[in-house]
Parts: structure tokens; C-alpha cells; sequence
């Protein structure tokens, strides 16, 4: 039994470690190469592809937010054609009547260039979201960016009401953050953080990134705010899941957020049959190469499922 027991351990390890060093691998691989493990990420480069996967995803019950996949753009004529494409989103979403907002990084509409590009194109895209109803999520990139990532969030709360802000749990900062943010109008995605932070200011251990994030999320909601819970993390679902019954907190104050193709066993699902809304991150684009490879890097068993499912006789 214990011989087993430690056979099985001494595979899963082993696969780990195959999938993992696959992985690094894989990075070095021409972008054709990469092409078949990117998809299950990806939802196409162009926006007709996003449209027609986020219209799938809506007759399955989920909602959307689409993201143009790049970051720290270095010139205004980038920014500008960024900012451009996602007014192009917005219309067609608009038109194909989705159920689906649009989620932005601040450099990727010019704050590496400037505060005033990115806030001046956030606005131009809030003014848009307006007319057509919709919303506007602003992405939070690393840790030198926090600090104007808050500064455009409530520059853009004077003028509009459809704008909202990412949190992330891994920061120390995070709490008193949300202390200074929380209230009614405080609309804010909590996820644990995708960057890698220095100890110094950011939680290292799983255990504490886990801890943070819970109080993050119960301090949103206790003080009347709307929180998407940003994570795959199936044991942090369930808890907060067990908290939102017990404190009697109104399903139209929260939604579940997950990325498009992370598996779930079953779970996104189960949470839309109890009236739960679930919205999937979109990420479509011609820079689809290095989002994969973070995607393989941080959940290595995707290779060992797109490489059956390629090897598969029908
Ligand atoms: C909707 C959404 C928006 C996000 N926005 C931001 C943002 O603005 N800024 C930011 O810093 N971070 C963002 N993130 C990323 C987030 O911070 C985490 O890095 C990421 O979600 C992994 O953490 P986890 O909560 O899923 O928990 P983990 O403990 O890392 O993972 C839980 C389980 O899910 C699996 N898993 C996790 N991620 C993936 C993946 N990508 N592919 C396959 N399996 C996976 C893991 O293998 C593990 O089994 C976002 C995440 C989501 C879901």
C-alpha cells in the first residue's frame, strides 16, 4: 500500500517536473511550434475571432471581458492604435448585442509614455463604454505601476461611474489600499498577483497570498462595495463561496472571474447553476506568444493534455 502510495507520488512528481522543464523548453520553440499549446489561451487575433468566441461563451451563460493582449507600448502612434482597437471592440460588441466589457493595462494605452496619454485615452475609452453601457476594467501590472494605475482609477471615478480597478493580494500595501477605496461605489476585480514582487513588498507564501485575499474580499463586501473574484484557486472559491451564504450577501454585489482555458473541473459551471455570475478573461492578438508561455509555465499539466489531444486517433 504505502509502496503505492509512494509510486504514485514519485509519477505525479515526475510528470510535474517533465511538464515544468517542457515548459522552459518550449519558450525557445518557433511561434508555430508554440501555436497548438497557445490555443486553449487564446481567443484568435483578429476581432471577429474574439467576437465569435465570446458569443459562444455567452449562449453558455458566462459573461466576457476582452483583452488586447501587449503591454508598455513606447510611442503615442501605438497607444493611439491600441486605444483605437478597443473603441472597435466596444462596437462590436455593441452591435453583436454581447454580454462582455473590455479590460485595459494602463501602458498598454501609453504610461510608459506619459500620465496624461494613458489617463487622456482611458477617458476617451470611458466616454465610449458610456455610450454603448458597458465598462471598463483597469488591469494592475507590477508594482511600479500601482501607484498610477489608483491615481487613473480615480481620476476616471470624477467623470465616470463604468470604471473599475484590479487589486492584488500578494501586496502588502493591498489592505490599506482597499481601506483608502472601499465604499459603495468601489467596483474592483481582487486577484493574488501575477508579477514576480520582492519580499520586501509583496507575500511570498501561498498560505499568507491566500489569507490577504480573503480579508480583501470580505472588507469589499462588508463596506458595500462590488468585488469580481479574480482566481482558479478551487478551496478560496469554495471559502469565500461559504462566507457570501453565511453573511447573506446579495448575488448582484460580486461575480466569479476566471481566464479563458484554464481548466475547472466542472466548477464554473456549478456556479452559474446557483445564479452565480462568472465572467471569462478574454485575451485575443497578434502578441498571443509570450501570454501563452506564461500560461504553460504557471499550469505545465496543459502540455500533457494538448499533447494527447493532438495524438489522438478519432
Ligand atoms: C480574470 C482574471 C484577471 C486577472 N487580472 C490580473 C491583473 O490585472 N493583474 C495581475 O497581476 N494578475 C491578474 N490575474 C492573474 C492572477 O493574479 C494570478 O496570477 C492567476 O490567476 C493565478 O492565481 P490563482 O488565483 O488562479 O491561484 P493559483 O494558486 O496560482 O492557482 C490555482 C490553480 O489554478 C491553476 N492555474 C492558475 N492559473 C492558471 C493558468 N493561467 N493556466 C492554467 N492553470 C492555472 C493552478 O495550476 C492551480 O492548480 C488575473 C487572473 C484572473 C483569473
Amino acid at each position: 500500500m504505502i509502496d503505492e502510495a509512494a509510486m504514485l507520488l514519485l509519477n505525479s512528481t515526475s510528470m510535474n517536473l517533465l511538464n515544468s522543464t517542457l515548459a522552459v523548453i518550449l519558450s525557445l520553440f518557433p511561434h508555430w511550434m508554440i501555436k497548438p499549446f497557445a490555443k486553449p489561451y487564446v481567443a484568435g487575433e483578429s476581432i471577429a475571432e474574439v467576437i465569435t468566441h465570446v458569443h459562444a461563451l455567452n449562449v453558455l451563460g458566462f459573461s466576457a471581458t476582452i483583452d488586447i493582449l501587449g503591454e508598455h507600448v513606447k510611442t503615442t502612434t501605438e497607444a493611439t492604435a491600441i486605444t483605437k482597437s478597443y473603441l472597435d471592440i466596444m462596437s462590436a460588441i455593441f452591435q453583436n448585442g454581447l454580454n462582455s466589457n473590455i479590460s485595459i493595462k494602463p501602458t498598454h494605452i501609453g504610461l510608459d509614455i506619459n500620465y496624461d496619454t494613458a489617463r487622456d485615452n482611458l477617458f476617451t475609452l470611458l466616454s465610449k463604454a458610456n455610450e454603448i453601457q458597458s465598462f471598463v476594467r483597469i488591469d494592475m501590472e507590477d508594482s511600479p505601476y500601482t501607484d498610477a494605475a489608483i491615481k487613473l482609477y480615480l481620476e476616471a471615478c470624477m467623470k465616470y461611474t463604468n470604471v473599475g480597478l484590479v487589486i492584488q493580494s500578494y501586496l502588502h500595501r493591498s489592505s490599506d489600499d482597499i481601506s483608502r477605496l472601499k465604499g459603495e461605489k468601489f467596483n474592483v476585480r481582487i486577484c493574488k498577483g501575477i508579477y514576480k514582487e520582492a519580499e520586501s513588498i509583496a507575500f511570498q507564501s501561498k498560505a499568507k497570498i491566500n489569507e490577504n485575499y480573503i480579508k480583501l474580499v470580505q472588507s469589499i463586501l462588508s463596506n458595500g462595495g462590488y468585488v469580481a473574484i479574480a482566481t482558479h484557486d478551487l478551496n478560496l472559491i469554495n471559502e469565500l463561496e461559504d462566507w457570501i451564504i453565511k453573511n447573506e450577501i446579495a448575488p448582484d454585489r460580486f461575480e466569479f472571474q476566471v481566464l479563458f482555458g484554464v481548466p475547472m473541473s466542472g466548477r464554473l459551471q456549478a456556479l452559474l447553476a446557483k445564479g452565480y455570475s462568472v465572467r471569462q478573461y478574454v485575451p485575443f492578438g497578434e502578441e498571443w506568444h509570450d501570454y501563452s508561455i506564461r500560461r504553460l509555465k504557471e499550469n505545465p499539466k496543459i502540455i500533457s493534455y494538448v499533447l494527447k489531444n493532438m495524438f489522438k486517433k478519432n
